[in-house]
C-alpha cells in the first residue's frame, strides 16, 4: 500500500541496485524506500533457491525473475509471497514455468476472493501504479499448504508459516532458521507506521489484534535478521517496535472508545500522539486507519 495517494509518486519500480547479502546465498533486493515497491528476498541452498515476493505487475517480476535466474545458476527455482497485495504477489505470472509457486491456503483464498477488487483499487492510485499493473494476470499458486511448510533448498530448510489474520487474513512468515534470517512481509515495516487496509465494505480482514498477537510470538523465536515488507532490514527491534505501536494504539483506543468523544476527536488525539512518539516515521495517515480498526474489534 502506497503512503500518499496524491501528488507525483517514484514509479514503483524493482532496481537491482544495492543488493545485499544478509548471508550465506541469502540476498535482498532492497525497495529503495520507494513506495509499492517490496523488499524482494531469494535464499539458497544446494539444489533449489526460493524468491520471496514478486514485485508489482509483470515487468517488475521479470526483472526479479531475471536476476533470480542467474543468481540461481541452473538450480530450480521456488518463489512465494507473504500476502496477497499488488506489489508482493501481483507479478507471479512471470514465473510461469519457471518456478513452483508456493503459498499458504488462507492467502490462495485472500488472492481468490479479493485479487480482482484490490487490482481495481490500485489501478486508481495513479498512473505510474496503473502503468505497472497493465497486463496483470491474477496469480495461481502451483502449490498450496495449511499452516506450515518446510521446504528443503538442498542442505537447507526454510519454515514458511501462515501467522492467522494480522495485515490480512492470509499472512505468512519465511523463516530462515540456520540464518537467523526473518522475512515479515507487511507485518512489519521500518521507519513507517503499521499499514492497516481497512477499506469497508470491501476489506475489513485486518486485525489489530490478532496482529498483537503474532507479533507477540514472532518475537519469542528471537530471529537475527528482520526484513521487513518496507523499509530497511533491522534485527529484532523491529518486531518490538511494531507490538509496541499496535500496543498503545489498542489502548488509546480503548480508553478513548467508550467516553462520549466523537470519532473524529479520538483519531486527531491519537494521531498527535503517535506522530510526537515517532516523529520521523513516514505513513501517517494509516494512524486513522488503524484507530477505526481498532475501535471496531
Ligand atoms: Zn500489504
Amino acid at each position: 500500500m502506497t503512503d500518499s495517494m496524491t501528488g507525483p509518486m517514484t514509479e514503483p519500480v524493482v532496481q537491482l541496485t544495492d543488493v545485499r547479502e544478509l548471508a550465506r546465498d541469502l540476498v535482498v533486493i532492497p525497495d529503495r524506500r520507494v513506495q509499492l515497491v517490496p523488499n524482494v528476498g531469494l535464499v539458497g541452498g544446494t539444489h533449489s533457491v526460493l524468491v520471496i515476493e514478486t514485485g508489482m505487475g509483470p515487468r517488475n517480476a521479470e526483472t526479479v525473475l531475471g536476476f533470480a535466474a542467474e543468481y540461481a545458476r541452473g538450480r530450480r527455482l521456488y518463489l512465494t509471497s507473504t500476502h496477497f497485495h499488488p506489489e508482493h504477489a501481483f507479478g507471479a505470472q512471470a514465473f510461469a514455468g519457471e518456478a513452483t509457486y508456493l503459498i499458504n491456503r488462507a492467502q490462495a483464498e485472500d488472492l481468490a476472493a479479493k485479487g480482482a477488487g484490490y487490482l481495481e483499487m490500485f489501478r486508481g492510485l495513479g498512473e505510474p501504479v496503473a502503468r505497472q499493473l497493465e497486463g496483470v494476470e491474477l496469480p495461481v499458486p502451483d502449490l498450496v499448504y495449511d499452516s506450515s511448510y518446510e521446504l528443503d533448498l538442498g542442505g537447507r530448510t526454510v519454515r514458511l508459516e501462515a501467522t492467522g489474520r494480522a495485515h490480512s487474513r492470509g499472512d505468512q512468515v519465511v523463516t530462515v532458521p540456520d540464518a537467523g534470517v526473518m522475512f515479515t512481509g507487511d507485518l512489519v515495516e521500518a521507519g513507517q507506521f503499521a499499514i492497516f487496509p481497512w477499506f469497508p465494505p470491501h476489506d475489513t480482514d485486518v486485525s489489530g489484534l490478532g496482529w498483537i498477537g503474532v507479533m507477540e510470538r514472532l518475537i519469542a523465536t528471537r530471529p537475527r535478521v528482520v526484513v521487513p515488507g518496507h523499509g530497511d532490514c533491522g534485527g529484532p527491534e523491529l518486531l518490538a517496535d511494531v507490538r509496541d505501536y499496535l500496543r498503545l494504539l489498542r489502548d488509546e483506543t480503548w480508553a478513548r472508545r467508550d467516553s462520549a468523544m466523537s470519532e473524529e476527536t479520538m483519531v486527531a488525539e491519537i494521531t498527535a500522539l503517535m506522530i510526537e512518539r515517532h516523529p520521523d516515521w513516514e505513513g501517517r495517515e494509516w494512524i486513522e486507519k488503524g484507530v477505526v480498526c481498532m475501535c471496531a474489534a
